[in-house]
């Protein structure tokens, strides 16, 4: 199958996973296939060679492992309510085989894993269904009914899943009722799809318990607000949306094939787990957990079922190297707590003899589990632990990233292989968490903007033209970071320059066949296409959120509200506006004065200039961009005293982020 081609609506459909949480969101345009460079060259082949010499990728271990257990495959789409394809199973139907010139060979081996898609039991009364979204979803039989252990992005993959899993378990086990649902973390490809299982009344009513570690839903209902717009625009570069599935384009995301763009909601938990250890019984079954916060996701728990002889390790271990800092923009991780939580984890999983994680396949027995758990720990320590030795010695993040390889015993260890996150931007992550921004360099401290050296390059190298010669001659000899380094310079100072864009999309496309990493194949791919083709037409839109937003608080609206005040255009502005909210009786007060708005939890401000009384709901609709001004006034859902003018000028200061800036250009 040589392309992944769904509707307009959802082409450019986006699904970020933000601090790994993910938004979904789609763009109206359609992009056409990338025109992209599929000759690769020789200096890519060499290094592919070399890849596959090195390792043995046929690696049957793993290959056993992801097929163990299988009950069924899904095929076709999934859809969702206008029909709109949400999921399509065969998008990746040509990952198979041998690895083609334009993959990593590496790559490849991971992108033919996570295409081991389906129902497979892991153990005794537990079963795991993967490829149905970019995470998996667990089923453990407890004593009533089932315990859903994560439910994917979206309602409609979530609800295919465990349908799928009722079509094959038997007319007995089909029957049962959802009793249970653990979220092991914070980020949104974990609990996105909850209401395709069960709705709140449902749950409610019967008395589901819902289980998440503490903090969890301020973490989920906040993490992409704020940053959402910037995110979600570097996020198409991250999962490689634009791009058509086929060799030229994404074959995988590292973390599972690619993330489902349909309806995101979430249920408020009933029993969280705040102890560092917790047991709980749930639906007969006792589980200990163990919280993590602060590594993968700042909200996270493992857990084990000494009953069952199984151990879930939720996303604090994969069959990748994760991100320490993730491409699409997140605050840095920490190493050594992760190191450190890893490292507990080889006891907490004693006596197990599965281990589960909620991305990718099982391992089985004691002994695979132990070198599992350590290579993983042994990874992040030697990354953490030489990183800031090399700090000690005065070289800054770039330079480390450049000489910093693991040992060869986890090098050869294919499971923690830079397939997500690499050693090299996670290098300059552990740089960041401990020393910023600044590599103390003075000429650093206040260096000129990307744009005035540009041109103050592209000068002194005697013109553009000298410049893509350069380029091309970098090109020609495989040196295609040089290459991509003159051509920025290039195309920031003349970015209608064709022979420039075009070079430098060529360099980014050999770059991207080269990445072993998923991500950084999809930046580079995704930048070689806006080049080309320039960037998308529309950015983020958050209507499939709605489920999701509805239980954010409102604060975190206002906080954004806050971040998007033109702070230029309310120099010297003073306003007071009374926010009251009819349905939840909040009433909050915002102030603007020196280009800062300010928000306060009070009764109405008697000197404010307008009041704007409006429910929940609408307050939504407005910041998704689907009420303005019209509807305010015409809405029965809201009323406006005192000064309308002074409400409008109040909106007129507001920043609308469209989500589509340039990233390859400037
Ligand atoms: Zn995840």
């Amino acid at each position: 199958m040589a392309s992944h081609r769904t509707p307009d609506r959802r082409r450019t459909a986006l699904a970020v996973l933000a601090c790994t949480a993910l938004l979904a969101a789609c763009s109206k345009t359609a992009a056409p296939p990338a025109a992209g460079d599929a000759a690769v060259h020789p200096a890519v082949a060499q290094a592919h060679a070399a890849v596959a010499k090195a390792a043995d990728l046929s690696d049957p271990a793993s290959f056993a492992d992801a097929k163990r257990g299988f009950v069924a495959a899904p095929s076709g789409r999934v859809t969702d309510e206008a029909g709109q394809v949400v999921w399509d199973f065969g998008a990746f139907g040509f990952v198979q085989g041998a690895a083609p010139a334009t993959v990593n060979p590496s790559l490849w081996r991971q992108a033919l894993l996570n295409n081991q898609v389906g129902l497979f039991q892991v153990t005794d009364r537990i079963w795991q269904l993967r490829g149905f979204d970019i995470a998996n979803l667990t089923l453990i039989r407890g004593r009533s009914g089932w315990i859903v252990v994560d439910a994917l992005t979206s309602r409609e993959t979530a609800a295919a899943a465990v349908a799928f899993a009722r079509q094959h378990l038997g007319p007995e086990l089909a029957a049962l009722p959802i009793s249970g649902v653990i979220f092991t973390h914070s980020h949104i490809d974990h609990f996105g799809g909850v209401l395709g299982l069960l709705s709140a009344e449902d749950a409610k009513a019967r008395q589901v318990p819902v289980v998440a570690p503490a903090g969890f839903m301020e973490e989920a209902t906040s993490e992409n607000v704020l940053m959402g717009t910037a995110m979600g625009r570097r996020a198409m570069y991250m999962y490689g949306n634009r791009l058509p599935r086929n060799p030229q384009g994404a074959v995988d995301t590292g973390l599972g094939k690619a993330v489902a763009v349909g309806r995101v909601g979430i249920l408020a938990p009933t029993v969280l787990v705040s102890q560092p250890e917790q047991a709980l019984e749930i639906d007969g079954l006792r589980f200990v957990f163990h919280n993590v916060p602060g590594s993968e996701a700042p909200s996270e728990f493992t857990f084990s079922i000494p009953e069952l002889k199984a151990y879930c390790g939720a996303e604090l271990m994969s069959h990748t190297l994760h991100n320490l800092y993730t491409l699409r923009g997140a605050k840095v991780r920490d190493a050594l707590k992760w190191a450190g939580y890893l490292d507990a984890a080889l006891v907490h999983a004693q006596g197990s003899e599965v281990v589960f994680n909620q991305h990718h396949w099982p391992v089985w027995g004691a002994e695979r589990i132990r070198t599992f758990i350590t290579m993983q720990r042994d990874t992040y320590r030697y990354l953490h632990d030489q990183t800031v030795r090399l700090m000690n010695q005065g070289y800054n993040g770039a330079e480390i990233a450049e000489t910093l390889v693991l040992p060869k015993a986890l090098q050869d260890h294919l499971n923690v292989r830079g397939y997500y996150g690499t050693v090299r931007h996670n290098v300059r992550a552990i740089y960041q968490h401990y020393l910023g921004w600044f590599d103390a360099h003075p000429a650093n401290l206040d260096a000129l903007p990307p744009l005035e050296a540009a041109k103050r390059y592209v000068e002194l190298a005697g013109g553009l033209e000298k410049i893509v010669a350069a380029a091309q001659k970098a090109y020609d000899a495989g040196d295609f970071r040089w290459a991509a380094e003159l051509l920025k310079h290039a195309v920031y100072t003349e970015p209608k320059h064709e022979a420039a864009k075009t070079l430098l999309a060529r360099s980014f496309e050999q770059m991207g066949y080269l990445a072993e990493s998923a991500p950084w194949r999809n930046f580079y791919l995704t930048g070689a296409l806006e080049l080309r083709q320039g960037p998308p037409a529309q950015g983020l839109l958050r209507e499939a959120l709605l489920d999701m937003l509805q239980q954010t608080p409102t604060e975190r609206f206002l906080e954004a509200m806050a971040a998007s005040l033109n702070g230029p255009k309310a120099d010297g502005v003073s306003l007071v506006i009374n926010l009251r909210f009819r349905d939840t009786g909040e009433d909050w007060v915002l102030s603007v004065r020196n280009g800062v708005m300010d928000h306060r939890l009070a009764p109405p401000a008697a000197d404010a200039n307008a009041t704007l009384s409006l429910t929940k709901p609408f307050f939504l609709q407005m910041i998704l961009g689907k009420a303005g001004a019209k509807e305010l006034l015409a809405s029965d859902q809201t009323k406006i005293d005192g000064s309308v003018i002074d409400l409008g000028r109040f909106f007129t200061l507001l920043d609308k982020a469209t989500g589509t800036f340039p990233i390859v250009q400037r």
